[in-house]
């Protein structure tokens, strides 16, 4: 029996599927202190409070300025295995059935880390979730801030471990970075069978008309964000029609949105969204920076913008529908959310 308004303990035990969770947004204060220490790395903070202290920032490109040099401290294979199992155990105790997760491997390249290594560590934390019921797949994003030729070497390194990637994404800062930069790789990824989305920031300059093109040029499968289709109805049709789900991230929404003024989680959008149809789905993002994994961001719409059980519900059916998985998968993911609504009891 569905409660009359969604708690914590409901959220957390109803079967999700998380699609827009970015691994090296998820290294901890504490992991990224002993991870330091390990690798003689001195990135100036010593304590939890000096960590978190770095953390701030307002919009899209203060983060940006912030998450990267954080990096740093990620060295070899074990490193990338313990950051990815520890967000693998987050996703678990979130009630998470199956992620997929964003990595840059552009952002470790540049810096000397090969890409095997990146590759091999976060696919072995992936393998071993299995054990503890966690299905888990890995999507390469490019830095749309960087080259297109950058792009394409990296997906040329990438071939040989092709079957352990299962799509291509594409983030970082919009601004002056449109899709059709990079139409060129997309188009060479689907030609491998990579599947295809997008980040589609909030509130960009030429959010619409990057939404457009990711839709009607690249031929995207998920749109990353992208609540500002709500600006042209006729590409909302497009995605109810072709079945195109988006990725939410309510939390993170808020900080990047706070240098407006108004610190806007989007929810309202979301729900409007949800109504009209659109595979909406809710997600984390970068939830060591943005404060919350995947139960904290359902629980930020259901206090503050009044989404009920049903919505709960619809959300994260979504989240598997528009997940790349089997369709067999996906039925036996749905009918445990249909037991997990029939035997709980408020
Ligand atoms: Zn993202």
């Amino acid at each position: 029996m569905l409660p009359t308004k969604p708690t914590r303990e409901f959220v957390t035990g109803l079967p999700k599927a998380e699609l827009h969770l970015h691994i090296e947004g998820t290294l901890e204060p504490e992991l990224k202190l002993k991870l330091a220490k390990k690798n003689n790395i001195d990135i100036g903070q010593s304590t939890i409070e000096d960590v978190k202290k770095s953390l701030e920032f307002n919009d899209l490109v203060s983060f940006l300025n912030v998450y990267y040099p954080a990096m740093e401290v990620l060295q070899d294979e074990s490193d990338f295995y313990e950051l990815a199992m520890a967000y693998l155990k987050k996703a678990h105790q979130n009630g998470i059935k199956h992620t997929e997760i964003f990595f840059d491997p552009q952002a470790h390249t540049a810096r000397g880390i090969s890409f095997e290594t990146v590759i091999m560590g976060l696919s072995s934390a992936v393998q071993d979730a299995r054990a503890f019921g966690v299905d888990a797949s890995l999507i390469m994003c490019f830095l749309r801030d960087l080259t297109s030729e950058s792009a394409r070497q990296t997906l040329e390194e990438a071939l040989p471990f092709a079957d352990l990637i299962n799509g291509v994404g594409l983030d970082s800062d919009e601004h002056h970075n449109p899709p059709m930069k990079f139409a060129q790789e997309f188009h060479t990824a689907a030609s491998y069978g990579f599947n295809l989305t997008m980040h589609a920031d909030v509130d960009q300059v030429h959010s619409i008309d990057h939404i457009r093109e990711a839709l009607e040029v690249i031929g995207v499968q998920r749109l990353d964000h992208g609540t500002n289709i709500l600006e042209d109805p006729d590409l909302v049709d497009f995605v109810v029609q072709k079945n195109i789900g988006l990725t939410s991230c309510p939390l993170s929404n808020s900080l990047v949105t706070k240098n407006n003024g108004i610190s806007d989680n989007k929810g309202k959008e979301l729900i409007e969204l949800l109504n009209k149809g659109v595979k909406m789905t809710v997600n984390s993002d970068d939830p060591a920076y943005f404060g919350g994994y995947v139960v904290d961001n359902f629980m930020e719409l259901i206090d503050n913008n009044g989404l009920t059980s049903e919505q709960v519900v619809q959300l994260a059916k979504n989240s598997f529908e528009i997940s790349w998985i089997s369709d067999n998968q996906k039925e036996l993911y749905l009918e445990q959310i249909e037991a997990y609504i029939n035997d709980f009891i408020e």
